[in-house]
């Protein structure tokens, strides 16, 4: 099997599981507990924290453990939202994942948060003067993200965040394709937030952490306890919390992986708009993730393409798996301006940390003999 699918999920690596299984087993402690056990845990989870700041050059009090992309992001923007209220007004764009759509939607049908949707071009980018232009004095937050996980396109998010700035509101990015591939220093990229998940970087389902500059009020999701700097109350997740933190630890220089799989995914592109007539790559060719690329088939149909790849091997999705079991074309390809027939003919490759050039040449081969 060759797996094409990583910006679905990825395999947990084995050295963030073995470093969690303690904090499941002789160590499993609960981190409020003054005893023992309690104590080493809450040391663990603190180092953990630590950790995870490091990588983003974040201070450990603004890194704040979830369970994942879906929960960063309703955290920040709600939880900003609603603690922060310059006002009642937010933007964003069509082709967030859905965590930021139905947080952004909650806000509007619960809360009367009025909301300006900034245009995409055909190739999914914003321009900057559509925001300046957007922005008001009772804008309270902006959430654009970082890199987009059906069409790769990358935003140019320190830009965005300093024109955000300049009329006082706030910034998130949710940045979960983006960790492990592009810079996510949080100083260089100026943003008051971001969101990530675990399970897109080897790190088990169900992991993940926010980053919300410590100075800001949070209004949480979850009441009880107090937990995590009264930003999201529940007994801790320890060892999900150290095998995230070995995970990112993990992570290759990124610069130097981008360069390896951006060659790769060079040759890939070439390769299939080459020997596939009708294939048509889905969003630019520069500014783009190296490891998401997804194609539009015209006159084909993406899910018999799938299962066809499937069959010969090849594992990789017809775009976000958040959205699956729906048969609805992506809502990101439609922002763009795609007839809804071409859409559904959308399949996505992505390329992970373990992907090689004998793996998509495999690849190539495989859809050249599906599509023929
Ligand atoms: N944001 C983006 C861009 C994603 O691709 C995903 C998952 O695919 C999420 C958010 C949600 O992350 P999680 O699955 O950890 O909730």
């Amino acid at each position: 099997m060759i797996y094409l699918d990583n910006a679905a999920t990825t395999p947990v690596r084995r050295e963030a599981l073995e470093a969690a299984w303690p904090w499941l087993s002789s160590d499993f402690g609960n981190p409020s507990s003054k005893h023992e056990l309690g104590l080493r845990a809450h040391d663990a989870l603190e180092k953990s924290r630590e950790r995870v700041a490091k990588f983003f050059n974040a201070r450990s009090s603004e890194i704040t453990f979830t369970s994942g992309g879906t929960e960063g992001a309703n955290l920040a923007i709600i939880g900003l939202a609603l603690a922060n209220p310059r006002g009642k007004h937010l933007i964003s764009a069509k082709t967030e994942h859905e965590a930021v759509l139905a947080a952004i939607d909650f806000l509007e049908r619960q809360h009367g948060f009025e909301v300006s949707w900034l245009p995409v071009d055909g190739e999914g980018r914003i321009n900057p003067a559509d925001l300046s232009e957007s922005l008001r004095a009772d804008s309270t937050l902006v959430s654009l993200m970082y890199a987009n996980n059906e069409i790769g396109i990358v935003h140019p998010i320190a830009e965005l965040a300093e024109i955000t700035h300049q009329v006082g509101a706030l910034f998130h990015t949710d940045a979960v394709q983006a960790v492990g591939w592009l810079d996510c220093n949080i100083k260089t990229l100026g943003i008051d937030a971001l969101s990530f998940s675990g399970h897109k970087v080897g790190a088990p389902k169900g992991s993940g952490a926010v980053f919300i500059k410590a100075r800001f009020a949070v209004e949480p999701l979850l009441h009880g306890g107090g937990q995590e700097f009264e930003r999201r109350s529940g007994t801790e997740n320890v060892a999900w919390a150290v095998a995230l933190s070995t995970a990112l630890d993990l992570l290759e220089n990124s610069t130097a992986e981008f360069k390896r799989v951006e060659k790769l995914s060079k040759k890939f592109i070439d390769d299939v708009l080459t020997k596939v007539p009708m294939a048509k790559l889905s969003g630019p060719t520069h500014n783009r993730l190296a490891n998401i690329i997804g194609f539009t088939f015209a006159g084909l149909n993406g899910e018999t393409i799938l299962l066809e790849l499937e069959r010969r091997g090849i594992i990789c999705s017809s775009g976000s798996a958040c959205a699956a079991g729906s048969d609805e074309p992506s809502h990101v390809l439609i922002a763009l301006g795609y007839d809804p027939d071409l859409a559904q003919t959308a399949v996505r490759f992505s390329l992970g940390h373990f992907t090689t050039e004998a793996d998509l040449d495999q690849a190539v081969a495989a859809l050249v003999d599906s599509v023929t």
